[in-house]
């Protein structure tokens, strides 16, 4: 290709069970507090790109969501399928830390019962077979990632947790057997990061701290600084007060550097993706993945170093 113009990010996907169809550009913020506003819809609806609300919007919010509503995901918890329901966006998904429980498997199945038409995703899980057996009780898309997001300690805290882009690449393959979709949820700190999670076969990457610390953003700006916060920390848990005896906090808070709106930030993700279109020579994001290849390397030398 002669030029970045000529990329097209766009993504048309075709959904398992809802029958629906999606055009935008398959990346989304978090579902997390400070992220999932309404001036973060309204700045990501300007380049097609998703907005999965927090999730104490659910009770009361839903309107402010309301424009451009195909670019909206609702995630909730296993308790909020009633609600989840009630949303008529583009779509709507469960999420947990563990997706691996029957409960979980049992929630995706009375979600896609009460409602078959909408387009759903859940997770978290990161392998195979358990994103099979999700797609399988109904979900359209699986959300992958257990251990890389920015203000996640479940990997410290439990020693549980899997490389994201071995994760993605696995339950992509699952995933697409089915003709189903993957959202590769967590670990990216930079647009070729983005780059990386689209060519193992995602096709949604989901980004919460990339997204953090801009005017759009649930929060105060103090000496430079803005807070951002895992839904599994102490913060998360004082402001929606869910401490309890046996749940551990597994998420942390952090300051990030202020930086101002959040249209440059996404300008700058989309200029690094186009051009890594033009790279490997993949005129459509869609291509990315057919164009690419991963060497192993071996990254002793920096572990060592790193210490
Ligand atoms: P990031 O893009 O910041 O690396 O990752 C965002 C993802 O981290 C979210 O979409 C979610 O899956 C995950 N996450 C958010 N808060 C927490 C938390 O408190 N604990 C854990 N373990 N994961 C979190």
């Amino acid at each position: 290709m002669s030029s970045r113009e000529e990329v097209n990010l766009e993504r048309t996907h075709s959904f398992l069970w809802s029958k629906k169809k999606w055009t935008g550009i398959p990346i989304m913020s978090a579902n997390m507090d400070t992220l999932g506003t309404p001036a973060m819809h309204r700045a990501l609806s300007k380049y097609n790109l998703i907005t999965c609300p927090a999730k104490h919007h659910l009770k009361k919010n839903l309107d402010k969501f309301k424009r451009g509503k195909s670019n909206v995901c609702w995630f909730g918890g296993i308790d909020d399928i009633s609600k989840l329901s009630k949303t008529s966006s583009g779509f709507i998904g469960l999420d947990v830390a563990n997706g691996y429980t029957i409960k979980f498997v049992d929630a995706v199945k009375k979600l896609r019962e009460k409602c078959p038409k909408a387009t759903i995703a859940a997770g978290n899980v990161v392998t195979a077979d358990m994103t099979q057996e999700l797609i399988l009780a109904g979900a359209d898309i699986v959300k992958v990632g257990i251990g890389p997001g920015s203000v996640c300690t479940t990997r410290i805290k439990t020693g549980i947790g899997y490389p994201q882009l071995s994760a993605v690449i696995e339950c992509a393959d699952a995933a697409h057997g089915l003709n189903a979709h993957i959202i590769a949820d967590g670990g990216c700190v930079s647009s070729g990061d983005i780059v990386k999670a689209f060519a193992g076969g995602a096709d949604f990457v989901m980004i919460g701290g990339m997204l953090a610390g801009h005017d759009e953003c649930d929060g105060t700006l103090e000496n430079g600084v803005m807070k951002f916060y895992g839904m599994a920390s102490e913060s998360a848990m004082t402001r929606h007060d869910n401490h309890n005896a046996y749940r551990g906090v597994e998420g942390k808070t952090v300051e990030v550097e202020y930086r101002g709106k959040a249209d440059e930030t996404i300008k700058d993700i989309l200029s690094g993706i186009r051009s890594a279109c033009t790279y490997v020579g993949a005129n459509r994001l869609k291509t990315l993945s057919k164009c690419t290849t991963f060497v192993r390397v071996n990254n002793t030398h920096n572990t060592v170093f790193e210490r």
